[in-house]
């Protein structure tokens, strides 16, 4: 079966093509056919095309909007010149699987589209007002260019970590308002914690029932999650992607007590804090350089810059907190996982990272460590370590093509049991 995977966002649509079907993911032989990214929609839009074993392409087109962005997209996808190995017209493409932000309780695994299920995204637009509007758009604008008859699942970001006890997603605010809003920690990122987890218990030959593990998913945006038995039982985004570790923009944890402080002190409205504390803060807010990872390192390396220090010490730091915190509420865990661009990448900050936590019985090898970088997967932790380290490149592509594909044949991935509950 060919999927099309979209993620789309306010003013991106990234998308992949992927065969897949029971059997390749029983084998592990799944194919990705052809990607790209689309951004700047809404005027001239920079489009970058690559179909698997040709030369990428990058053009510029007038794109008004989600519909038109897609539009272009299939045209390309089944036009001849692509070479797109077995797509020639739109009826190649049997299926579409799409990542959605917020799933909110209600949606605890992926799902096959329908009207019930649109009402329902529509429904927790409210808890993801940047995101799920753009995941809507890609929904409809596909339904609309693929026709009514090719099956769409969704795929929330959400649902993986549905397992959380209510001690763990519960804020300690008057309990009301989780009864009226339904305000508590959702946490994000779950597709990649959760494809993290899937490649470490197939690297160690577990079942899901034996994976005890912390992941550390550190991109643009970065994330903590605690997994025992499988299940994830924390993680450290919350209502939104904004709480926990530092990110590249994002402030992470703060005393809440700072926002009414801000407006006081600089007479900033809610909507400015809101921006402060997402696009202005994190490894950005702290050097005054760049929100850029490998820059900062470049910048502490070359120039000895005490702010570009500051930054990713404080950005390790905050990730180190994680993993202690992690390591007390799971009773222990067999390993940490690296994902995401700073993750799969950076043999610096995952040694600064685990500095220090010989005596919890976790010792980098550091001919392993520094050799794992560029995609590559595996263990980075000396032979013997109590609590190991590997790298795993994350891939939420390919998990939503596979749910895509087991959704629409009836065969979905053993349920996890939500622990949300209703409330009176
Ligand atoms: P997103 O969350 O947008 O998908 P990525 O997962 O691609 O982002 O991660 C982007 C981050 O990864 C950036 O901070 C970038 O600097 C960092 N990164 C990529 N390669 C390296 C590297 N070799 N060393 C350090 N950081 C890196």
């Amino acid at each position: 079966m060919n999927v099309l995977v979209l993620n789309c966002g306010s003013s991106s649509v990234r998308f992949q093509v992927i065969e897949t079907d029971l059997e390749r993911i029983a084998q592990d032989r799944d194919r990705c056919l052809a990607r790209g990214y689309i951004e700047r929609i809404g005027s001239l839009a920079l489009v970058t095309l690559e179909a698997t074993g040709r030369p990428k392409r990058i053009e510029t087109y007038p794109l008004r909007d989600h519909r038109a962005a897609l539009d272009q997209v299939l045209r390309w996808i089944v036009a001849s010149d692509s070479g797109i190995d077995g797509i020639g017209a739109l009826s190649d493409i049997q299926a579409v699987g799409h990542r959605v932000v917020h799933g909110g309780e209600r949606f605890t695994r992926s799902v096959k589209i329908d009207a019930a299920v649109l009402d329902g995204i529509e429904d927790t637009i409210e808890l993801a007002p940047l995101h799920n509007p753009a995941n809507l758009k890609g929904i409809l604008a596909a339904r609309e260019l693929l026709g009514p008859a090719v099956p769409q699942v969704a795929v929330f970001d959400t649902a993986f970590h549905a397992t959380m006890p209510e001690t763990a997603y519960l804020y300690a605010l008057p309990y009301s308002l989780y009864r009226r809003h339904r305000l508590r920690r959702y946490g994000f990122h779950g597709t990649s914690h959760r494809y993290v987890s899937y490649r470490y218990r197939k690297l160690r030959k577990l079942t899901r029932e034996k994976v005890n593990l912390i992941t550390l998913h550190l991109g643009n945006g970065c994330s903590a999650c605690a997994i025992k038995g499988g299940d994830s039982m924390n993680t450290s985004m919350g209502l939104t992607p904004l709480e926990g570790l530092v990110m590249g923009t994002r402030a992470g944890d703060i005393d809440a007590a700072i926002i009414p402080y801000l407006h006081q002190k600089e007479g900033l409205s809610v909507d400015e804090i809101d921006t402060l504390l997402n696009k202005e803060s994190g490894l950005l807010g702290l050097s005054g350089l760049t929100n850029d990872m490998r820059e900062l390192l470049d910048e502490e390396r070359e120039k000895g810059d005490r702010r570009a220090r500051l930054a990713v010490d404080i950005f390790c730091a905050r990730a180190r907190k994680y993993v202690g915190a992690y390591l007390a509420e799971l009773g222990g865990a067999d390993a940490l996982a690296f994902a995401g661009g700073i993750g799969e990448n950076s043999p610096a900050v995952r040694e600064r990272i685990t500095r220090g936590l010989e005596w919890m019985g976790l010792t980098l090898d550091p001919r392993r460590n520094a050799a794992m970088v560029g995609g590559k997967e595996g263990e980075i932790s000396k032979a013997g370590s109590r609590l190991k380290a590997y790298v795993i490149p994350t891939n939420e592509e390919l998990l939503i093509a596979r749910d895509t594909v087991r959704t629409v044949l009836g065969a979905p991935a053993p349920a996890r049991k939500a622990r949300a509950r209703a409330a009176k």
